[in-house]
Protein backbone atom coordinates (compact mmCIF):
# COMPACT_ATOMS: atom_id res chain seq x y z
CA UNK A 1 0.00 0.00 0.00
CA UNK A 2 1.47 3.02 -1.00
CA UNK A 3 0.17 6.21 0.28
CA UNK A 4 0.30 9.99 -1.24
CA UNK A 5 0.49 13.15 1.66
CA UNK A 6 -2.42 15.70 -0.48
CA UNK A 7 -0.38 18.87 -0.44
CA UNK A 8 -1.08 21.01 2.63
CA UNK A 9 -1.96 24.47 -0.12
CA UNK A 10 -5.21 21.57 -0.78
CA UNK A 11 -5.96 21.08 2.24
CA UNK A 12 -6.14 25.03 3.01
CA UNK A 13 -8.54 25.38 -0.20
CA UNK A 14 -10.65 23.05 1.88
CA UNK A 15 -12.24 24.94 4.65
CA UNK A 16 -13.28 22.09 6.67
CA UNK A 17 -15.32 21.33 3.88
CA UNK A 18 -14.40 17.26 3.46
CA UNK A 19 -15.40 16.53 7.31
CA UNK A 20 -18.21 18.70 7.68
CA UNK A 21 -19.59 18.62 3.97
CA UNK A 22 -19.08 14.82 3.42
CA UNK A 23 -21.81 14.63 6.36
CA UNK A 24 -24.17 16.80 4.99
CA UNK A 25 -27.17 15.77 3.23
CA UNK A 26 -27.02 17.36 -0.69
CA UNK A 27 -30.22 18.83 -0.54
CA UNK A 28 -29.05 20.46 2.58
CA UNK A 29 -26.06 22.83 0.82
CA UNK A 30 -25.61 25.98 -0.12
CA UNK A 31 -24.79 27.05 -3.22
CA UNK A 32 -21.58 28.16 -2.07
CA UNK A 33 -21.26 24.59 0.05
CA UNK A 34 -21.82 22.67 -3.57
CA UNK A 35 -19.26 25.22 -5.62
CA UNK A 36 -16.44 24.54 -2.74
CA UNK A 37 -17.69 20.95 -3.17
CA UNK A 38 -17.03 21.26 -7.07
CA UNK A 39 -13.88 22.79 -7.00
CA UNK A 40 -13.13 20.18 -4.00
CA UNK A 41 -13.89 17.39 -6.64
CA UNK A 42 -11.62 18.65 -9.31
CA UNK A 43 -8.80 18.58 -6.78
CA UNK A 44 -9.74 15.01 -5.73
CA UNK A 45 -9.70 14.01 -9.19
CA UNK A 46 -6.69 15.18 -10.47
CA UNK A 47 -4.82 14.42 -6.87
CA UNK A 48 -5.86 10.76 -7.69
CA UNK A 49 -4.71 11.08 -11.07
CA UNK A 50 -1.36 12.17 -10.56
CA UNK A 51 -1.11 9.31 -7.71
CA UNK A 52 -1.72 6.82 -9.87
CA UNK A 53 0.37 8.31 -12.72
CA UNK A 54 3.48 8.94 -10.61
CA UNK A 55 3.60 6.29 -8.00
CA UNK A 56 1.93 3.35 -10.24
CA UNK A 57 0.97 1.11 -7.66
CA UNK A 58 0.79 -2.13 -8.26
CA UNK A 59 -1.68 -4.84 -6.65
CA UNK A 60 -1.17 -7.93 -5.53
CA UNK A 61 -3.23 -10.67 -7.28
CA UNK A 62 -4.58 -8.03 -10.06
CA UNK A 63 -5.30 -9.42 -13.34
CA UNK A 64 -4.09 -7.73 -16.58
CA UNK A 65 -7.64 -6.70 -17.75
CA UNK A 66 -10.32 -4.63 -15.82
CA UNK A 67 -13.88 -5.58 -16.08
CA UNK A 68 -14.77 -2.35 -15.78
CA UNK A 69 -13.33 0.92 -14.16
CA UNK A 70 -15.39 4.11 -13.63
CA UNK A 71 -11.91 6.36 -12.95
CA UNK A 72 -8.23 5.76 -12.66
CA UNK A 73 -7.64 3.85 -9.50
CA UNK A 74 -10.96 2.24 -9.36
CA UNK A 75 -11.42 -1.22 -11.20
CA UNK A 76 -13.28 -4.36 -10.88
CA UNK A 77 -11.58 -7.92 -12.27
CA UNK A 78 -12.64 -11.50 -12.12
CA UNK A 79 -10.61 -13.52 -9.20
CA UNK A 80 -7.34 -14.46 -10.71
CA UNK A 81 -6.17 -18.37 -9.23
CA UNK A 82 -3.81 -16.59 -6.98
CA UNK A 83 -6.88 -14.83 -5.72
CA UNK A 84 -8.80 -18.09 -5.37
CA UNK A 85 -6.00 -19.87 -3.87
CA UNK A 86 -5.55 -17.05 -0.98
CA UNK A 87 -9.49 -17.26 -0.31
CA UNK A 88 -10.37 -20.78 -0.82
CA UNK A 89 -10.45 -22.35 2.98
CA UNK A 90 -10.10 -18.76 4.00
CA UNK A 91 -13.16 -16.28 3.43
CA UNK A 92 -14.50 -18.64 1.04
CA UNK A 93 -15.42 -22.17 2.02
CA UNK A 94 -16.90 -24.80 0.09
CA UNK A 95 -20.66 -24.45 0.37
CA UNK A 96 -23.70 -24.97 -1.78
CA UNK A 97 -24.52 -21.54 -2.53
CA UNK A 98 -21.88 -19.28 -4.04
CA UNK A 99 -18.89 -20.61 -6.32
CA UNK A 100 -15.38 -18.90 -6.72
CA UNK A 101 -16.58 -17.43 -9.63
CA UNK A 102 -19.46 -15.42 -8.38
CA UNK A 103 -16.99 -13.06 -7.00
CA UNK A 104 -15.27 -10.25 -8.32
CA UNK A 105 -12.07 -8.10 -7.14
CA UNK A 106 -12.57 -4.58 -6.82
CA UNK A 107 -9.12 -2.26 -6.07
CA UNK A 108 -9.97 1.40 -5.08
CA UNK A 109 -8.68 4.59 -3.53
CA UNK A 110 -9.82 6.67 -0.54
CA UNK A 111 -8.92 9.00 1.45
CA UNK A 112 -7.58 8.46 5.14
CA UNK A 113 -8.45 10.49 8.25
CA UNK A 114 -5.65 12.46 7.67
CA UNK A 115 -6.12 13.30 4.19
CA UNK A 116 -4.26 10.76 2.87
CA UNK A 117 -4.60 8.94 -0.77
CA UNK A 118 -4.49 5.23 0.43
CA UNK A 119 -5.21 2.32 -2.09
CA UNK A 120 -7.69 -0.55 -1.00
CA UNK A 121 -8.83 -4.14 -2.49
CA UNK A 122 -12.22 -5.99 -2.01
CA UNK A 123 -14.15 -9.21 -2.73
CA UNK A 124 -17.79 -8.30 -3.71
CA UNK A 125 -20.59 -10.36 -5.51
CA UNK A 126 -20.15 -9.92 -9.47
CA UNK A 127 -23.52 -8.73 -9.70
CA UNK A 128 -22.78 -5.25 -7.21
CA UNK A 129 -18.83 -5.01 -7.89
CA UNK A 130 -19.30 -2.18 -10.50
CA UNK A 131 -21.37 -0.20 -8.24
CA UNK A 132 -19.68 -0.50 -5.32
CA UNK A 133 -17.02 0.41 -7.54
CA UNK A 134 -18.69 3.61 -8.52
CA UNK A 135 -19.95 4.38 -4.60
CA UNK A 136 -16.79 4.47 -3.50
CA UNK A 137 -15.82 6.43 -6.25
CA UNK A 138 -18.30 8.97 -5.56
CA UNK A 139 -17.17 8.41 -1.79
CA UNK A 140 -13.29 9.19 -3.03
CA UNK A 141 -14.43 12.29 -5.14
CA UNK A 142 -16.54 13.79 -2.01
CA UNK A 143 -13.19 13.52 0.40
CA UNK A 144 -15.09 10.72 2.58
CA UNK A 145 -12.64 9.68 4.94
CA UNK A 146 -12.24 5.84 5.34
CA UNK A 147 -9.58 4.80 7.69
CA UNK A 148 -8.58 1.14 5.76
CA UNK A 149 -9.95 -1.37 2.74
CA UNK A 150 -8.27 -4.99 3.47
CA UNK A 151 -9.15 -8.09 2.67
CA UNK A 152 -10.28 -9.68 5.93
CA UNK A 153 -7.92 -12.26 5.03
CA UNK A 154 -5.51 -10.05 6.37
CA UNK A 155 -7.38 -10.33 9.80
CA UNK A 156 -7.11 -14.18 9.04
CA UNK A 157 -10.85 -14.07 8.37
CA UNK A 158 -11.71 -12.78 12.24
CA UNK A 159 -14.36 -10.25 11.92
CA UNK A 160 -13.80 -8.68 15.31
CA UNK A 161 -9.78 -8.17 14.50
CA UNK A 162 -10.83 -6.60 11.28
CA UNK A 163 -13.73 -4.27 13.42
CA UNK A 164 -10.65 -3.59 15.89
CA UNK A 165 -8.70 -2.60 12.90
CA UNK A 166 -11.55 -0.06 11.91
CA UNK A 167 -10.98 -1.75 8.50
CA UNK A 168 -13.54 -1.73 5.59
CA UNK A 169 -14.63 -4.99 4.21
CA UNK A 170 -17.39 -6.73 2.66
CA UNK A 171 -16.89 -10.91 1.68
CA UNK A 172 -16.64 -13.03 4.14
CA UNK A 173 -18.45 -16.34 4.79
CA UNK A 174 -19.73 -15.98 8.56
CA UNK A 175 -22.87 -16.57 10.45
CA UNK A 176 -24.97 -13.68 11.66
CA UNK A 177 -24.06 -13.21 15.16
CA UNK A 178 -25.79 -15.51 16.95
CA UNK A 179 -27.81 -17.13 14.36
CA UNK A 180 -27.12 -20.33 11.93
CA UNK A 181 -27.95 -18.24 9.00
CA UNK A 182 -25.30 -17.26 7.06
CA UNK A 183 -24.66 -13.58 6.49
CA UNK A 184 -24.95 -11.30 3.45
CA UNK A 185 -21.18 -10.79 3.80
CA UNK A 186 -21.30 -14.68 2.68
CA UNK A 187 -22.72 -13.67 -0.53
CA UNK A 188 -20.51 -10.57 -1.24
CA UNK A 189 -23.54 -8.54 -0.74
CA UNK A 190 -22.88 -6.57 2.46
CA UNK A 191 -20.49 -3.82 3.22
CA UNK A 192 -18.92 -2.48 6.55
CA UNK A 193 -17.89 0.60 6.75
CA UNK A 194 -15.51 2.28 9.42
CA UNK A 195 -16.06 0.48 11.77
CA UNK A 196 -15.21 2.59 15.07
CA UNK A 197 -17.21 5.54 13.55
CA UNK A 198 -19.84 3.16 13.27
CA UNK A 199 -20.63 0.17 16.08
CA UNK A 200 -22.25 -2.67 15.74
CA UNK A 201 -24.71 -2.71 18.54
CA UNK A 202 -26.08 -5.74 19.91
CA UNK A 203 -28.26 -6.86 23.05
CA UNK A 204 -24.89 -7.45 25.15
CA UNK A 205 -22.06 -5.56 23.90
CA UNK A 206 -21.13 -2.52 21.15
CA UNK A 207 -18.62 -3.51 18.80
CA UNK A 208 -15.71 -2.81 18.21
CA UNK A 209 -15.77 0.00 20.97
CA UNK A 210 -18.16 2.74 22.83
CA UNK A 211 -15.98 5.69 21.39
CA UNK A 212 -19.27 6.29 18.91
CA UNK A 213 -21.83 5.22 20.51
CA UNK A 214 -23.40 8.71 20.52
CA UNK A 215 -24.84 9.22 17.04
CA UNK A 216 -26.03 12.87 17.31
CA UNK A 217 -22.66 13.98 17.19
CA UNK A 218 -22.06 13.37 13.78
CA UNK A 219 -18.13 13.09 13.66
CA UNK A 220 -16.20 12.44 10.45
CA UNK A 221 -16.65 8.88 8.75
CA UNK A 222 -20.16 8.44 10.56
CA UNK A 223 -22.47 7.26 8.70
CA UNK A 224 -25.74 8.99 9.15
CA UNK A 225 -29.42 8.92 7.57
CA UNK A 226 -29.16 11.46 4.73
CA UNK A 227 -25.61 11.99 4.14
CA UNK A 228 -23.59 11.44 1.25
CA UNK A 229 -22.37 8.16 1.95
CA UNK A 230 -25.58 6.87 3.53
CA UNK A 231 -27.04 8.36 -0.04
CA UNK A 232 -24.27 6.17 -2.04
CA UNK A 233 -25.49 3.20 -1.36
CA UNK A 234 -29.33 3.76 -0.34
CA UNK A 235 -29.58 5.83 -3.72
CA UNK A 236 -28.51 2.25 -5.25
CA UNK A 237 -31.25 0.25 -3.29
CA UNK A 238 -28.43 -1.06 -0.41
CA UNK A 239 -30.43 -0.91 3.48
CA UNK A 240 -28.32 0.38 6.26
CA UNK A 241 -28.15 -1.57 9.31
CA UNK A 242 -28.47 1.70 10.99
CA UNK A 243 -32.15 1.51 11.07
CA UNK A 244 -32.02 -2.19 12.87
CA UNK A 245 -33.44 -3.11 16.20
CA UNK A 246 -30.01 -4.00 17.34
CA UNK A 247 -28.03 -1.24 15.21
CA UNK A 248 -24.92 -2.13 13.12
CA UNK A 249 -24.30 1.32 11.59
CA UNK A 250 -21.57 0.16 9.60
CA UNK A 251 -23.53 -2.22 7.58
CA UNK A 252 -24.70 -1.67 3.99
CA UNK A 253 -26.46 -4.79 2.45
CA UNK A 254 -28.20 -5.51 -0.96
CA UNK A 255 -30.09 -8.93 -1.67
CA UNK A 256 -28.29 -10.53 -4.92
CA UNK A 257 -29.58 -14.19 -6.72
CA UNK A 258 -27.41 -16.84 -6.07
CA UNK A 259 -26.10 -17.14 -9.16
CA UNK A 260 -24.92 -21.02 -8.13
CA UNK A 261 -28.41 -21.85 -7.43
CA UNK A 262 -29.18 -20.33 -11.02
CA UNK A 263 -26.57 -22.88 -12.58
CA UNK A 264 -28.02 -25.41 -10.89
CA UNK A 265 -25.33 -25.98 -8.21
CA UNK A 266 -27.26 -27.16 -5.10
ZN1 LIG B 1 -21.87 -6.13 8.22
Amino acid sequence: MKVLIIPLCLLLLLPGCWTAGALQSVSQQTAAEQKVLVQKQASLEQEASEYWAEAAPTVENEPAEALYSPAEGFAVYPLSLELEERIAGNSWQENDFLALEDLHYLTLLHLDFEGSIRQGEMIVHHSLAREVADIFWELYQVGYPIHRVSLVEEFDCDDTASMEANNTSCFNMRLISGTQRPSNHSYGSAVDLNPLQNPYVTASAVRPSREYLERGDARPGMITEGDLCYEAFVSRGWSWGGYWPHPDYQHFEKSVESSSQNRGLK
